[in-house]
């Protein structure tokens, strides 16, 4: 893109989100949904935020952030009020109080220690006289067991999912997930399976937790995400193109 113009690098941006809208329209259909179904979530992480702006400009109004503080000054730049902020990357206890209340959805509540680090910042806030806040979140599950991913084991999700619920300041709405790095999406087709299986659990055993979303999918598989039930996909290189490598 170095070589670009702004408004080359728009159109660019333009394509690639009419494209990956078209796909999402059609998988949803293949699952017997509409596409105004599945949330387009365009994760922005490592951009800068002009490409944000443009994203913005051409119609898509939620942006997703993995690290606290880039999400944080992005946020404080540029917050039109249509426009949500997701946080999707993990979360240190110490940071609880930077994003508590501050993002549409946290999807990256993987433990009950992080969960109980936003609830006291909730606590807190209502001590000191503020406006309630409960903040929507889902519970990020390593389907896969994977050593490299974050999330809870899906065996002790329905306990933890239990004693989150407890939390008055926390508003469960689904689960989230990061299925392994294949070559054929097909090949992770049964974690995405697995995750609105134990979704469907949850919502026998937790009734008076809504279990609506259902975060899956990014740029290798959110077609296959999409006939499984995503509520919610999370597309970074297929909109913004590819990260700069570490
Ligand atoms: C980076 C990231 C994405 C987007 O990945 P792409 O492959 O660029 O679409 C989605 N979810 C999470 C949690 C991420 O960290």
């Amino acid at each position: 893109m170095l070589n670009q113009s702004p408004m080359d690098q728009e159109e660019v941006i333009a394509t690639n989100i009419a494209h990956v809208r078209a796909r999402i329209a059609t998988a949803a259909q293949r699952s017997g949904r509409r596409a105004e179904d599945v949330t387009l979530v365009a994760v922005s992480k490592t951009k800068p935020l002009e490409l944000i702006q443009s994203a913005y400009r051409v119609g898509l109004r939620a942006f997703g952030e993995n690290k606290v503080q880039e999400a944080v000054s992005k946020q404080e730049a540029f917050s039109p009020t249509d426009l949500q902020w997701h946080m999707i990357g993990h979360l240190q206890t110490n940071k609880a109080k930077k994003v508590f209340g501050s993002f549409a959805y946290i999807h990256s509540v993987d433990s009950l220690h992080v969960a109980q680090a936003l609830q006291q910042v909730g606590e807190r806030m209502q001590e000191d006289g503020q406006a309630v806040v409960r903040q929507p979140i889902f519970l990020q599950v390593n389907v896969a067991g994977e050593a490299s991913k974050e999330g809870m084991p899906p065996a002790e999700t329905p306990a933890l999912a239990r004693q989150i619920a407890a939390l008055s300041h926390l508003e469960i709405q689904g689960l989230m997930t990061v299925a392994p790095f294949v070559e054929d999406p097909e090949q992770v087709r049964w974690v995405f399976k697995a995750l609105r299986e134990l979704r469907d659990a949850l919502r026998q055993q937790l009734p008076e937790c809504s279990w609506h979303h259902l975060s899956m999918g990014m740029t290798d598989d959110y077609t296959v995400a999409i006939e499984e039930g995503a509520t919610i996909v999370r597309i970074g290189r297929a909109i913004f193109g590819a990260r700069a490598k570490k």
